[in-house]
């Protein structure tokens, strides 16, 4: 059958799964690619990021990880304490991560990572990119349509052959699906905000204790009842990036369109109020004004990511709290995916039943695995949050048999059996292997 290789596609959302979409998609092949972003620029990039090596791994595959690698700083061990009192109550090792997957776990700044998996775009001839572009009315039948809302000028409708709503939490593409399907997804308010600070080596070079957390490769986070503190140095250590989980009591009524708020350091310094000392010199190092708050929000799985010719990617269909570390690797791992099954090569021609059936393929080998994982991080939380009792009292036996190399770590992020699925995971080859078994085979 002779195959037609050009397909319009549209990408709305340049965060990290619109990005790594764009950029899967031009490798395998695809010649008309359009981001459209309603930020002027790559929107929320002022926070630093665990890059864990399942992410590495596709990001090295797609061309743009060493940049990435050289930036960041790779992680030696986590230490996980109490944070009223800085007792460690368990120490994991992070150097066989390298050995055991190929790659070692980094941290760092998310400027860094949306920067490169960007400038790698602008090198492919088939990326077009629209900032400061809305998108809205989208609509399903015959094919994607949508209307597009430029700032600086007049509306107009976008016809394509394929349409990736990767565009965030709050998705527009996702409730346009769900109209379509006549269906709800009921948003779970998790009743946690995270304050994302970021402090320089030069506020922290005059307190050695400060100091020695920004000179260590150490992931540490500070856990307490209902709140944690989680914290590594990242841009050559130039920088100390902290991110906490909290309830959102403080959270202000109506935040922005992204769930951020301006968050006020007397609250902050409040909700961590019986922390140890050096957490309040730390905290109380952050100038007014530059607390930024997110509030946590994620819903209860979807029946489906795919309607027609139209797919969901990233936090618009599996939004996860931030305790694996891991929504923006799983977006990245469904773009991967997607640059398989939705090669040119696979897909017989632009008629919707051929897209839908490659797009069917990339549900199938993502959906259960990314719910998979947003249930393991809101777990990951509940134990992280414990207070008195006798479940908290169970978990930190598990942590003290940790000091005798023995048994599993109750932060499942640094748990070896947790990083064996998450990390050991190869999703192209588990795409490809599914393409073969529903007859999507890659046909030159
Ligand atoms: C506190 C915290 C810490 C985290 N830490 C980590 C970590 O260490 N490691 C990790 O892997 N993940 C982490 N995550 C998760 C990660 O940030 C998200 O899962 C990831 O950014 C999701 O990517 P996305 O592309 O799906 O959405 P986003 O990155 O939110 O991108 C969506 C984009 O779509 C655009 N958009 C939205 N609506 C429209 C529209 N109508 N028209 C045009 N454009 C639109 C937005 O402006 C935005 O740029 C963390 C999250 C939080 C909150």
């Amino acid at each position: 059958m002779a195959r037609e290789t050009t397909f319009e596609i549209a990408i709305v959302g340049a965060g990290m799964g619109g990005l790594a979409s764009a950029l899967a998609l031009a490798k395998a092949g695809h010649t008309k690619i359009t981001v459209y972003e309603m930020a002027s620029d790559l929107g929320f990039v002022g926070a630093g990021i665990q890059l864990a090596p399942n992410m590495a791994r596709i990001l090295d595959q797609l061309g743009c990880w060493k940049k990435i690698a050289d930036e960041a700083v790779q992680c030696a061990d986590t230490s996980i304490r109490e944070g009223s009192t800085n007792k460690e109550l368990g120490h994991v090792d992070l150097g066989y991560v390298e050995k055991t997957y190929g790659y070692p776990h980094m941290v760092g700044h998310r400027s860094s990572l949306a920067g490169s998996m960007y400038e790698a775009c602008q090198k492919e001839k088939g990326v077009t990119f629209k900032f400061r572009s809305t998108i809205s009315n989208v609509k399903f039948v015959p094919k994607p349509s949508f209307k597009v809302t430029p700032r600086d000028g007049d509306p107009y409708i976008v016809e394509c052959d394929i349409l990736l709503g990767c565009d965030g939490v709050k998705s527009n593409t996702r409730v346009a699906m769900l109209q379509e399907l006549e269906e709800t997804a009921d948003v779970v308010d998790s009743g946690q905000a995270a304050y994302r600070i970021m402090l320089t080596r030069d506020q922290m070079k005059n307190d050695p204790e400060l100091l020695a957390l920004i000179e260590a490769d150490t992931v540490t986070r500070w856990i307490g009842e209902k709140r944690h503190i989680i914290a590594y140095p990242i841009s050559n250590k130039q920088i100390y990036n902290i991110s906490t989980a909290q309830p959102d009591t403080n959270f202000a009524e109506a935040p922005s369109a992204t769930y951020t708020t301006r968050g006020s350091k007397s609250a902050m310094m409040q909700v961590y109020g019986d922390y140890c000392p050096m957490i309040h010199r730390m905290l109380d190092l952050v100038p007014e004004g530059e607390v930024c708050e997110w509030k946590l929000r994620v819903h209860s799985p979807l029946s489906t990511w795919v309607y027609g010719s139209m797919a969901l990617v990233g936090d618009a269909c599996h939004p996860t709290l931030p305790h694996l570390a891991q929504g923006a690797a799983q977006a990245i791992e469904d773009a991967a995916v997607l640059g398989v099954t939705l090669s040119p090569k696979r897909i017989a021609d632009r008629k919707t039943e051929s897209i839908n059936k490659a797009l069917k393929v990339y549900e199938k080998v993502r959906k259960q695995r990314a719910e998979a994982l947003v249930e393991l991080a809101a777990e990951n939380g509940r134990s992280m949050h414990l207070g008195a009792g006798k479940a908290k009292e169970e978990r930190d036996k598990i942590f003290a048999a940790l000091k005798t190399g023995k048994g599993p770590v109750p932060d499942k992020w640094a748990d070896a059996d947790v990083q064996r699925m998450i990390y050991g995971h190869d999703c192209v080859a588990e795409a490809e292997k599914a393409c073969q078994e529903e007859g999507l085979s890659a046909k030159l």
